[in-house]
Protein backbone atom coordinates (compact mmCIF):
# COMPACT_ATOMS: atom_id res chain seq x y z
CA UNK A 1 0.00 0.00 0.00
CA UNK A 2 1.47 3.41 -1.02
CA UNK A 3 2.38 6.18 1.62
CA UNK A 4 0.59 9.37 1.52
CA UNK A 5 1.88 12.34 3.04
CA UNK A 6 -0.66 14.95 3.75
CA UNK A 7 -0.53 18.44 4.85
CA UNK A 8 -3.37 21.11 6.07
CA UNK A 9 -4.19 23.35 3.19
CA UNK A 10 -4.79 25.94 6.25
CA UNK A 11 -4.17 26.15 9.84
CA UNK A 12 -2.75 24.63 12.44
CA UNK A 13 -3.95 21.18 13.79
CA UNK A 14 -2.85 20.05 17.26
CA UNK A 15 -4.77 15.98 16.78
CA UNK A 16 -2.41 16.06 13.39
CA UNK A 17 -0.27 18.28 13.66
CA UNK A 18 -0.20 19.82 10.77
CA UNK A 19 1.23 16.84 8.49
CA UNK A 20 0.74 13.64 8.14
CA UNK A 21 0.86 10.41 6.16
CA UNK A 22 -1.31 7.48 5.61
CA UNK A 23 -1.02 3.77 3.90
CA UNK A 24 -3.82 3.96 1.80
CA UNK A 25 -4.98 1.82 -1.00
CA UNK A 26 -4.25 3.01 -4.16
CA UNK A 27 -8.22 2.12 -4.98
CA UNK A 28 -8.93 4.63 -2.05
CA UNK A 29 -10.81 8.17 -2.98
CA UNK A 30 -8.97 11.14 -2.52
CA UNK A 31 -8.51 12.15 1.13
CA UNK A 32 -9.97 15.85 1.40
CA UNK A 33 -10.12 15.93 5.19
CA UNK A 34 -7.68 15.27 8.01
CA UNK A 35 -9.45 12.57 9.67
CA UNK A 36 -9.30 13.64 13.20
CA UNK A 37 -9.77 17.29 12.80
CA UNK A 38 -11.78 17.57 9.82
CA UNK A 39 -9.79 20.29 8.58
CA UNK A 40 -8.96 20.50 4.34
CA UNK A 41 -5.88 18.81 3.56
CA UNK A 42 -3.75 18.62 0.51
CA UNK A 43 -1.56 15.53 -0.44
CA UNK A 44 2.31 16.43 -0.25
CA UNK A 45 4.47 14.39 -3.08
CA UNK A 46 5.96 11.42 -0.98
CA UNK A 47 9.83 11.55 -1.09
CA UNK A 48 9.01 7.87 -0.33
CA UNK A 49 7.19 7.41 -4.12
CA UNK A 50 10.26 9.70 -5.86
CA UNK A 51 13.00 8.06 -7.69
CA UNK A 52 16.58 8.43 -6.42
CA UNK A 53 18.15 8.76 -9.13
CA UNK A 54 16.66 8.81 -13.10
CA UNK A 55 18.22 6.45 -14.85
CA UNK A 56 18.94 6.85 -18.54
CA UNK A 57 16.18 4.46 -19.71
CA UNK A 58 14.01 6.51 -17.41
CA UNK A 59 14.53 9.78 -18.82
CA UNK A 60 14.10 8.51 -22.17
CA UNK A 61 10.69 7.34 -21.15
CA UNK A 62 10.36 10.62 -20.04
CA UNK A 63 10.71 12.28 -23.35
CA UNK A 64 14.36 13.10 -22.33
CA UNK A 65 17.16 13.17 -25.07
CA UNK A 66 19.81 11.26 -24.43
CA UNK A 67 23.31 12.33 -26.19
CA UNK A 68 26.28 10.06 -25.06
CA UNK A 69 29.56 12.25 -25.20
CA UNK A 70 31.52 10.40 -28.24
CA UNK A 71 34.55 13.08 -27.42
CA UNK A 72 35.54 16.21 -26.36
CA UNK A 73 32.93 18.90 -26.65
CA UNK A 74 30.87 15.62 -29.18
CA UNK A 75 27.38 14.09 -28.66
CA UNK A 76 25.98 11.42 -30.35
CA UNK A 77 22.17 11.36 -30.53
CA UNK A 78 21.27 7.75 -29.41
ZN1 LIG B 1 -5.84 17.42 11.81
Amino acid sequence: MPLYEYELCDGDCKACGGKFTLRRPLSAQELTKCPSCRKPVRKVLSVFNSPKKLSFSDAKKAGFKVYKKIGKGEYEKQ
